[in-house]
């Protein structure tokens, strides 16, 4: 038996990205309702770094708008690739101030702000004519000196400089756990419990960006409103070579 699609290569099958992401919603809809909460409060942001522009092309006849890049380099190579769809772009890696200038320019959404001085040059290199930056606040949750993010006890008065420049809208909180804590859903619980004391000083935030391929069950159950998932839906990354 040949199905049709045996034909098409696997990285970038319609028929196969569909199916998988039809099962990553599947279980982004379980896990809500297993808390009680609506599917529809919880946003599937594709994360296709390494993938191919042709992946994403097939993904987005699928139905997905929204997608999470990590280098800006390939980044702006498929968002050149791919300018005729109408798509949402998320950075979701490091972010380096030289790289700001390009970021403001060429995304919807940065969920890597984790310091103010990264904060103001986007804010201030945002184009006017477009809408403002929406951002969000790494934390380090794991409380690793070594990773991104911020300190927990500076996020208030990060959230509170980030929400008052004009570039910026301000609309959450990211974190990156380490792999496997020994329970799960503590620092997804860490995450929410600090946004809920941010948004009680008055700061409205609506956005808790957590939980990937792995451990995007845990996350929806503390709280998730946009969940980062790659490897559910493309399949294993191929190895990238780019900054
Ligand atoms: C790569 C990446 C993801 C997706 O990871 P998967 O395990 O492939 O789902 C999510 N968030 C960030 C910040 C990433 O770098």
């Amino acid at each position: 038996m040949i199905a049709p699609s045996q034909a098409v290569d696997p990285a970038v099958d319609p028929v196969l990205l569909g199916e998988r992401r039809q099962a990553v919603l599947a279980r982004i809809a379980r896990a809500a309702a297993g808390a009680q909460r609506s599917a529809a409060a919880v946003q599937l942001l594709a994360v296709s770094k390494t993938q191919p522009a042709a992946a994403l092309r097939a993904l987005h006849a699928a139905g997905q708008r929204a997608f999470g890049e990590n280098y800006l380099q390939e980044a702006r190579a498929k968002q050149q690739q791919l300018a005729e769809l109408d798509l949402e772009w998320h950075f979701i890696g490091p972010v380096q101030s030289n790289k700001t200038r390009e970021l403001a320019e060429h995304f919807d959404w940065v969920h890597g702000v984790d310091r103010l001085r990264i904060a103001e040059r986007l804010s201030a290199q945002r184009p006017p004519a477009r809408p403002p930056l929406q951002v969000c606040v790494q934390v380090n949750v794991s409380a690793e000196a070594s990773k991104a993010g911020c300190a927990p006890d500076q996020t208030l008065a990060l959230c509170q400089q980030v929400a008052a420049l004009p570039g910026l809208r301000l609309r959450g909180l990211m974190a990156i756990p380490e792999p496997h804590p020994a329970d799960p859903r503590a620092p997804f619980r860490q995450l929410r419990e600090l946004a809920e004391r941010i948004r009680a000083q008055g700061l409205p935030l609506d956005t808790l960006s957590m939980g990937m391929s792995e451990d995007l069950d845990a996350a929806i159950a503390e709280g998730a409103t946009l969940v980062r998932v790659g490897t559910a839906l493309f399949g294993p990354r191929p190895v990238r070579a780019d900054g």
